[in-house]
């Protein structure tokens, strides 16, 4: 196992098409295992495959109900809404208000290509939308109005620039 650096926006690997997994081995098995790694030590809730620079259909979650792996997830049913307080580890320390359906389902494959569903309210709905957000190339950012995203660009790109002129702590 081992902890990734995180990718953070405008890392392109973000945006990038990613590859449907059709081979469930160890090598699987074995990045699923360092996407909880690095979940846990950031630490957040859900990790897409993508944030650690891997280009592939896959994500893993903990909302404290115990750890889960989501191998090539659809979303399948969507209901309700609720307003959240959503923030990203590819966009860090930043939230915002965001409206998303309260309740979602979604199917995937588990690590030996068993199909398998998880589903839920709030905060389990949550996760499950912004993790498949990710695997298509989403992030937090697009789900704002058009005011608040041109600002919290303009913030972001301001952050890069710092951090490039090594201006940040
Ligand atoms: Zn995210």
């Amino acid at each position: 196992m081992a902890i990734f650096p995180i990718r953070v926006y405008p890392d392109p690997v973000l945006r990038s098409e990613v590859e449907t997994i059709d081979v469930f081995d160890e090598d699987l098995k074995r990045l699923a295992d360092d996407l909880f790694e690095t979940m846990y030590d950031a630490p957040g809730i859900g990790l897409a495959a993508p944030q650690i620079g891997i280009a592939k259909r896959l994500f893993v979650a903990d909302i404290g109900e115990g750890p889960f792996v989501m191998v090539n997830p659809e979303i399948v049913e969507t209901s309700g809404e609720w307003t959240f307080e959503e923030g990203c580890l590819s966009v860090p320390d930043r939230f915002w208000e965001i409206s998303r359906p309260s309740f979602a389902r979604a199917t995937g494959f588990d690590l030996d290509g068993n199909a398998i569903e998880y589903s839920g309210d709030d905060l389990m709905g949550r996760v499950l939308q912004h993790e498949i957000d990710h695997l298509s190339g989403g992030l937090v950012i697009e789900r704002l109005s058009k005011a608040e995203r041109k600002q919290a660009i303009a913030e972001l790109r301001e952050a890069v620039a710092d951090d490039r002129l090594g201006r940040r702590p």
